[in-house]
């Protein structure tokens, strides 16, 4: 059984925060259910705002020498681009 090869490329949709920020992790635990104590990291840019993340809880992004990354298969548009940036749609065109 073969791995799919994959690369990790620049993560567009989301930005850094300043390390002093205050911003705490929006994602929510269970049991007991409770806001994330972690302080965020980054931001990830949903259709009604941003939304801060700490490491942890970034959805499989990782951050390496200051950019956020995505891990995307290597025969895909994004590897080919090196980079995934989704824009909304009311700003194509
Ligand atoms: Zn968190």
């Amino acid at each position: 059984m073969s791995e799919i090869p994959y690369v990790w490329v620049k993560d567009n949709r989301w930005v850094l925060l300043h390390p002093d920020t205050q911003d705490k992790c929006r994602r929510i635990l269970s049991s007991p259910r409770r806001g994330c104590p972690n302080r965020a990291v980054a931001s990830f840019r949903r259709s009604n705002g941003w939304w801060s993340y700490c490491e942890a809880h970034m959805y499989g992004q990782r951050i390496r020498n200051g950019i956020v990354e995505v891990k995307v298969t290597a025969d895909s548009p994004a590897a080919s681009q090196g980079s995934v940036d989704i824009i909304p749609n009311r700003l194509r065109g």
